[in-house]
C-alpha cells in the first residue's frame, strides 16, 4: 500500500515508517519537525516537511503519491503541557486532524489509522480498562484526542466508504530492537527515558512522583507496551480495514509495572545504581492504568511480543547508551 505517515519523524511515527518499509509498503513521511527529527526518518521513505494546518500541501502530497491509507501520529502529547497551554493542544491535535481529514476527503483517501490514548478514559473506575468503559478525560490532552474520536465517528457516519481505526495507547516504551531508532524528546518527562538519562549522568537523579498510592509498593502502575509491538498492531489494523469500519482498540500488554519496578529493571539492565529521590505526587496521575488488550487479540490476532519490563528497558538502553545526547538534529 501507499501509506502517508503523519508525524513520521517522531518517536512512534519513525518506528512505524521503518516497519512499514520492511513490510513492503511505500511510505511518505510528513512532519513539521517541531518535535521530530529528520534523522529518524528511514532513508527509503519520502520525507516532506509539512504542518497539518497546511491543508493544501496535504492535498498535494496525498494526490501526488496516490496514498491508500494515512497513519496519523502527529500530535503534542504531554499532559502537563496541555493543562498549561490547552489551545495548542486543541489546535495541533484536534484542528490538525480535521485539516488532515479534509485533505483526505478532498483527495478520496478513505483509510485512517489514528493514534489515540488511554488518557481518553481519564480516571478509570476499574482496571483493566476495556474499550467500552466510560471515557471522561481529565486533561486537555485527553480531551483533544477524545474530540478526534468523536469527529471520526461523525465523519464515518456521513461517508460510508471511510474506514478508521482508533488505537488507544497505554505507555509506549522501548526502542528499535536493532538499535537503529530511539526516543529523543525535548523536554523529556517519560519515566523510562528519564531513568536511563540519569543512568548516563545526564540527570542527577530520578524523582519518583508519589509513594503513597494504593498499590503494593506505593508507586503508580502503568502498562508499558514496546514501540515495535505497537507499530505491528498499526499495520495489522490497517490491513484489516474495510469500507465503513470504525474500530477502537486498546494497545497495551495487559499488565502493569510500578515506578519502582521500572527503576529496579533499569538498575539491572544498566548495572548502574541509578540515584532516586522520593517526591510528591504529580497532579493528574491515576494510581493504576493497564489495558485489557483482549479485543484486538480476539478480533485481529495481535498480541504483544514484549511482555517483560527488562526486555523493554533493554531495547531502550541499547539506543540510549549509543546516543547519550539523542539525535544530532
Ligand atoms: N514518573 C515518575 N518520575 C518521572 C517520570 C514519571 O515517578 O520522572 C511516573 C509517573 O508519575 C507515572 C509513571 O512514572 O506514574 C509513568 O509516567 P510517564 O510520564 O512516563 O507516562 P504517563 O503515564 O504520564 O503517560
Amino acid at each position: 500500500m501507499n501509506v502517508l505517515v503523519a508525524g513520521g519523524a517522531g518517536y512512534i511515527g519513525s518506528h512505524a515508517v521503518k516497519q512499514l518499509i520492511e513490510a513492503g509498503h511505500r511510505v511518505v513521511a510528513v512532519d513539521n519537525l517541531y518535535r521530530g527529527h529528520s534523522q529518524a526518518v528511514h532513508p527509503q521513505a519520502t520525507f516532506r516537511e509539512i504542518d497539518l494546518a497546511d491543508m493544501q500541501s496535504l492535498v498535494d502530497v496525498l494526490a501526488e503519491n496516490k496514498i491508500d491509507c494515512v497513519m496519523h501520529f502527529a500530535a503534542l502529547a504531554y499532559v502537563g503541557e496541555s493543562v498549561a497551554d490547552p489551545l495548542s493542544y486543541y489546535e495541533n491535535n484536534t484542528a490538525g486532524t480535521i485539516s488532515l481529514l479534509k485533505a483526505m476527503d478532498t483527495t478520496g483517501v478513505k483509510r485512517l489509522v489514528f493514534s489515540s490514548t488511554c488518557a481518553t478514559y481519564g480516571e478509570p473506575e476499574t482496571t483493566p480498562i476495556v474499550e467500552t468503559m466510560r471515557q471522561e478525560p481529565i486533561s486537555p490532552y485527553g480531551w483533544s484526542k477524545w474530540c478526534v474520536e468523536r469527529v471520526l465517528k461523525d465523519y464515518a457516519a456521513a461517508d460510508k466508504e471511510f474506514a478508521f481505526v482508533s488505537l488507544r495507547y497505554f505507555n509506549v516504551a522501548g526502542c528499535a530492537t536493532d538499535g537503529s531508532l530511539g526516543e529523543d524528546h525535548d523536554p523529556e518527562t517519560h519515566l523510562i527515558p528519564v531513568v536511563l538519562q540519569t543512568a548516563l549522568g545526564r540527570r542527577e537523579k530520578v524523582t519518583v512522583f508519589g509513594t503513597d498510592y494504593p498499590t503494593p509498593d506505593g508507586t503508580c502502575i502503568r502498562d508499558y507496551i514496546h514501540v515495535e509491538d505497537l507499530c505491528t498492531a498499526h499495520i495489522t489494523a490497517m490491513e484489516a480495514l474495510r469500507p465503513g469500519d470504525g474500530r477502537f482498540y486498546n494497545l497495551g500488554i495487559g499488565r502493569g509495572y510500578s515506578v519502582r519496578e521500572v527503576i529496579d529493571s533499569a538498575r539491572r539492565i544498566t548495572g548502574i545504581d541509578i540515584p532516586v529521590e522520593y517526591g510528591k505526587r504529580r497532579p493528574g496521575d491515576p494510581a493504576v492504568l493497564f489495558a485489557d488488550a483482549g479485543k484486538i487479540q480476539h478480533e485481529l490476532g495481535w498480541s504483544a511480543r514484549y511482555t517483560g519490563i527488562d526486555q523493554i528497558v533493554a531495547t531502550a538502553w541499547r539506543w540510549f547508551e549509543k546516543h547519550p545526547n539523542g539525535y544530532t538534529d
